[in-house]
């Protein structure tokens, strides 16, 4: 089932998620669905708090990137109570990234390059690895909804001035999108 996104401006996507117990109703289904939504909206990642669920869980596909990024083909997980153990490497600061929650926004972030995560898969086996490239990159931005953050916060204060029309606009639900979204007065393209 394909569920609608929440868009900027909602207080959900400013909320601290909490962890997935292992007895999650209806868990499996769950990110059936989250990976349909994701596919539906042409997303490489989608993080529990974008369809207003406040729980630590986001599912990511990155193999759109692969023509790019080749590190991309076969990055498709769900990730369960995610950590960031270390933060590593150089920062890379020219990558362009979107959000389906911020429609239409396209900005370069500086991230760290290199990330060791901790986490667990559908099954509540845990995991430890160091993730580089597009998915170190795209785990990040995830990582940051559970925090209650968007990819937004990480720029400049004054690229964050030159955008502020546009995030009103979207929290106003003055956008289209080709995607459903959650905010009633978000109209379909
Ligand atoms: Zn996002």
């Amino acid at each position: 089932m394909i569920l609608p996104i929440v868009g900027y401006g909602s207080a959900i996507l400013r909320q601290v998620s909490e962890p997935v117990s292992e007895d999650y109703p209806g868990l499996k289904q769950l990110i059936d669905d989250m990976f349909e939504t994701m596919y539906a909206a042409n997303g490489v990642g989608l993080a529990a708090p974008q369809i207003d669920l406040p729980i630590r869980m986001f599912v990511i596909d990155a193999s759109p990137f692969k023509e790019t990024y080749p590190d991309g083909e076969g990055f498709k997980k769900v990730f369960i109570n995610p950590e960031i153990l270390e933060f590593k490497g150089e920062i890379w600061a020219d990558f362009q990234e979107g959000c389906l929650s911020l429609p239409d926004i396209h900005q370069d972030v500086a991230r760290p390059s290199i990330v060791v995560v901790k986490y667990l898969d559908e099954n509540f086996v845990e995991y430890t690895e160091e993730l580089d490239g597009i998915r170190a990159r795209v785990f990040q931005h995830e990582y940051d909804h559970l925090e209650g953050k968007v990819f937004t916060d990480r720029l400049s204060p004054l690229r964050r001035t030159l955008l502020k029309r546009k995030l009103q606009d979207i929290s106003a639900g003055k956008i289209y999108t080709d995607y459903k979204m959650k905010r009633r007065n978000i109209k379909r393209k």
